[in-house]
């Protein structure tokens, strides 16, 4: 077998960054609003800092505003409902993302449920994922992780019509609304969790693997089909006295076993992660006009 086909997520994402950036143009010329993104960031976790940064720095990128909202740890439930509400009458404002997860003192479905759906840009809102999971309706946005993974799917020819799909993790995040829009492409959809047994005989089951639990490189070469597309959704920062800082991140697929297999998968960095944020980017597009 051939090393896989490397699904090359970061430059998709960048292609999906400059078609966004034409349609803003595009938007506003004709007299449209300029889209903008508020982003709502609670206590001091340094990952979710970069996360937020990068959110704003990509909305620079294809010409969207973007506001951003730090609070304090200490921040009560009531405070942040008030600025979710807030954020739900601006004009300015149309798609509100809260960065998850939030101090446990904080109920994050309460929250979540406070956003506006029109504005639910990160397409958490329950009625939002409800849109998803019925058939014969449309959702208003797309979760911005499953559909970038989608997206690479599309672009890359991969046909999911018949095929066995096996999704490992069922989080509201990636795991389940994945699983939903797989089915929606008419994939066969297995969905695989901590309780699974014999996760490796289910891998090797799939035309289509995507791993989403964040343990790191835990699906190993001989759990994958030969020729099966491997999506790989896992960040894992993992100690590495050798990498200059120490660490270094890998997925949840062990990829140099694997790529041996597959016939193509995508590599972390730069899969999944990229797709992410021009998901979210086309949303909040998607949510001005
Ligand atoms: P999560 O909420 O922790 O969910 C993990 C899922 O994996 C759960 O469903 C869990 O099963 C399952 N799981 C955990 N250990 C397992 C094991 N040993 N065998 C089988 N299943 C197992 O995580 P998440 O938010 O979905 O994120 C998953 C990974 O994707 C993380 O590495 C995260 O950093 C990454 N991620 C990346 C992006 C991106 O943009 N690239 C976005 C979001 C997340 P149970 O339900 O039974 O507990």
């Amino acid at each position: 077998m051939p090393p896989a086909t490397i699904l090359d997520g970061k430059a998709i994402a960048a292609q999906l960054r400059a078609e966004l950036a034409a349609r803003v143009a595009a938007c506003m010329a004709a007299g449209g609003p300029q889209p903008g993104l508020a982003t709502v960031l609670v206590g001091d976790d340094p990952a979710s800092a970069i996360y937020v940064r990068n959110k704003h720095k990509a909305c620079q990128e294809v010409g969207m505003r973007s506001f951003g909202f730090e609070l304090p740890a200490s921040t009560s439930q009531a405070e942040l409902l008030a600025l979710v509400a807030e954020l739900n009458q601006r004009a300015d404002v149309h798609g509100i993302l809260v960065q998850l997860p939030l101090p446990a003192h904080i109920d994050a479905p309460t929250v979540i449920a406070a956003i506006a759906v029109y504005k639910d840009v990160d397409c958490l809102h329950p009625e939002n994922v409800g849109l998803l999971a019925q058939k014969g309706r449309q959702p208003r946005f797309l979760p911005c992780t499953p559909a970038g993974v989608m997206h690479i799917l599309q672009v890359s020819n991969i046909a999911l019509a018949g095929a066995n799909a096996v999704v490992l993790g069922r989080s509201n995040i990636v795991g389940m609304p994945l699983s939903l829009l797989l089915v929606r492409a008419d994939a066969t959809v297995t969905i695989a969790h901590s309780r699974t047994q014999d996760l490796p005989a289910v891998c090797r089951a799939a035309d289509l693997l995507v791993a989403a639990v964040g343990v790191p490189e835990l699906v190993r070469g001989d759990w994958v089909k030969p020729g099966a597309t491997v999506i790989d959704v896992g960040v894992n920062r993992i100690a590495d006295p050798a990498a200059k800082r120490g660490s270094r991140v890998v997925g949840d697929v062990a990829f140099a076993e694997v790529a041996e297999r597959a016939a193509a998968i995508t590599p972390v960095p730069g899969g999944v992660g990229p797709m992410t944020i021009a998901m979210l980017l086309q949303n909040t597009l998607r949510a001005a006009l």
